[in-house]
């Protein structure tokens, strides 16, 4: 999606019903209040700054709301990130050497699978393997999670 006012085209009439919230926060199960159509969305704001959307059947969708059981595609970061460079989006653009969104995704990526190679997070956040290994130096894992940084920077 993206351009032409078509995510508000399509967001006028598509209602969050559960966030997955936790490790994957990005994850919402939604509905269209016109149709009842059921949609798995994966929010990525941090490297494409898009919306991913997965149509859902009725019995996906109460696995969802029944029994937090949710599809695989957007289950991890990785994945997501995945999704995108697959319909060849392009990453965005920082100005700024180290933007703390790439410094959260690196942390996040390595978290959910800690071999992960730099090559790999460079890939998938649309940078070069020197970026990528700047960033990898600058995490800070004894700090806490991003979501932990950011919690205390807000004072929540
Ligand atoms: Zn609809």
């Amino acid at each position: 999606m993206g351009g032409d006012g078509l995510d508000e085209r399509v967001f006028a009439t598509i209602e969050n019903v559960i966030d997955h919230g936790a490790d994957a926060w990005w994850l919402h199960l939604s509905r269209c209040r016109a149709c009842g159509q059921n949609w798995m969305i994966a929010q990525e704001e941090r490297i494409f700054d898009e919306h991913f959307l997965r149509r859902l059947t009725v019995d996906e969708a109460n696995r969802i709301s029944g029994d937090a059981e949710w599809p695989v595609e957007f289950s991890s970061y990785e994945r997501v990130l995945k999704t995108g460079h697959a319909l060849h989006i392009r990453p965005c653009v920082f100005l700024d050497r180290l933007p703390p969104s790439l410094i959260w995704t690196a942390e996040d990526l390595r978290k959910e699978r800690p071999d992960i190679s730099t090559e790999e997070i460079a890939f998938l956040l649309g940078i070069t393997e020197t970026q990528s290994k700047r960033l990898l130096a600058a995490t800070t894992p004894e700090r806490g999670s991003w979501w932990q940084r950011t919690r205390r920077l807000l004072g929540w």
